[in-house]
């Protein structure tokens, strides 16, 4: 057995009957590292000491029969915008090349505490801002199915990791689609999660009420398994709740599948609508009924989410000042230290949408824009609240269009912004939200988008597991 073929659970069941070890498994997983990256450049930085030492750990407790935890043994990649403790953390930007994360992230002590392998830090868009991994400061990141094509972003690194089971799970995080859209480009499975459920201390901060951390894997089961791992309160993030108690159960012949008119307009690539209506034609086949829903407001929902975005970046960003993190330049007075130290630290779309934010939020310009945009998320919001009255569900796609070429969007910035346009609304309602492989076009895989009331990760779970039977 290898890693590509197994679920968390296989795998720990190899453990526990010795077929292999923890240590050898990722070892395995090192060596497949060691033969795709050099093609992938799926990481920025490899952590291999820190993945045997747990697995290390692993095997004693097998040899001491101890029960296994709910991660134990388990390679897992990590974007490099979440600390990891006494390991690089850049967020993909030169601001960052050196920084030594001073602790861990809320959700790495927890993938720690439950006996996970971390193998190393995933490459991504600088700071998370971008769509491709081509705004990495470092090199983009290669789609593992054709090598002339982005695999999505920003999280677009630990999508690729797990697609080409260089690990075999990744945390990702997610503010307007970063986890939705790479899994989608790679063909596997990526949860974003109810704003609130994840912690995001010791996560770098794009656009704060946006980002949430979440899970990309092979199947539903095993992004659940690392779900249910990593969500919770915590004291250091105060939007951060506890797990509502009540699970809704439901089978496929109650399901009421919604179908939003607005995911389905014109600019949707004809292949793309077909796979994902094919998809949604087999619950239908299955026994769910299929209703169709509107949201109107979606028309503004990217404009609203890069309003909103870049001003919680200019701000979030502000604390990059060449003293305090990473990168310092010398200058002659200190006005002059910010200017070249931000000068030399970020990349181009960065100094772009700190340059957009700033304009957004200042005096003259904040009432029409900001305000404005954050109206359009009141909105959305009744929008998807009376949708959910006649639908257990929302399903459309990931992505308008399929995995491109390395540069097809690089030059119009608006491009770029435009294949966000079915992922960025359910950031700005917090609803949380999952990427399903759906078929191919050709060996492109897309991706089919299920949306659900909050807190109700469990049902996405669910639809998952059922679209895999079927
Ligand atoms: N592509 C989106 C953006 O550039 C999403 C980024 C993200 O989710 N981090 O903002």
């Amino acid at each position: 057995m290898t890693i590509a073929e197994l679920s968390i659970e296989k795998a720990q069941e190899g453990l526990l009957s010795k077929e292999f070890s923890a240590l050898e498994f990722l070892e395995e997983a090192l060596r497949i590292v060691e033969e795709k990256e050099p093609n992938l450049h799926a990481f920025l930085t490899l952590t291999p000491e820190l993945a045997k030492e747990a697995a290390k750990v692993t095997d004693e407790k097998i040899a001491k029969g101890q029960k296994l935890l709910a991660l134990s043994g388990i390679p897992c990649s990590v974007k490099d915008a979440i600390l990891v403790q006494g390991v690089r953390c850049t967020a993909a930007s030169r601001m960052l090349e050196n920084y030594i994360a001073p602790y861990d992230a809320f959700v790495t002590k927890k993938i720690k505490e439950a006996g996970v392998s971390i193998m190393g830090k995933t490459n991504m868009d600088e700071f998370g801002m971008g769509a491709s991994t081509e705004n990495s400061s470092f090199g983009p990141t290669t789609n593992p199915v054709d090598p002339k094509r982005v695999p999505g972003g920003s999280s677009g690194g630990s999508a690729v990791s797990v697609a080409s089971s260089e690990s075999m799970i990744s945390l990702g995080e997610d503010t307007g689609g970063s986890i939705r859209q790479p899994a989608s480009f790679c063909g596997i499975v990526g949860l974003k999660p109810t704003y609130g459920a994840v912690s995001r201390a010791g996560i770098i901060s794009l656009a704060s009420s946006l980002d949430q951390v979440g899970s990309l894997a092979k199947s539903a089961r095993d992004a659940e398994i690392l779900f249910q791992v990593i969500q919770g309160k915590d004291p250091k993030d105060a939007t951060s709740i506890s797990p509502p108690t009540t699970r809704k159960k439901m089978n496929m012949k109650e399901l009421r599948i919604g179908i939003p008119k607005e995911y389905f307009a014109k600019g949707l690539d004809t292949d793309v609508k077909k796979v994902v209506e094919g998809a949604i034609q087999k619950f239908e086949q299955a026994g769910a009924s299929l209703v169709e829903v509107e949201l109107p407001s979606v028309e503004y929902a990217l404009a609203a989410y890069y309003v909103i975005n870049t001003s919680e970046a200019s701000s979030n960003l502000a604390r990059y000042d060449g003293v305090r993190y990473g990168l310092h330049q010398e200058a002659s007075n200190l006005l002059g230290e910010y200017l070249d130290s931000r000068g030399a630290g970020f990349g181009k779309e960065v100094k772009r949408r700190i340059m957009l934010g700033t304009y957004a939020l200042s005096a003259g310009y904040y009432d029409a824009y900001y305000v404005k945009a954050q109206k359009v998320r009141s909105l959305l919001k009744q929008d998807f609240e009376r949708a959910f009255l006649k639908a257990d569900v929302l399903m459309g796609p990931t992505s308008p269009v399929l995995p491109f070429r390395f540069g097809e969007r690089t030059k119009d910035p608006l491009a770029m912004y435009l294949i966000d346009i079915y992922t960025v609304p359910v950031n700005l309602v917090g609803l949380p939200a999952i990427s399903l492989p759906a078929g191919t076009v050709g060996n492109l895989p897309v991706g089919l988008q299920v949306i659900s009331p909050a807190f109700s990760e469990d049902l996405l779970f669910s639809v998952g597991k059922m679209l895999e039977k079927l």
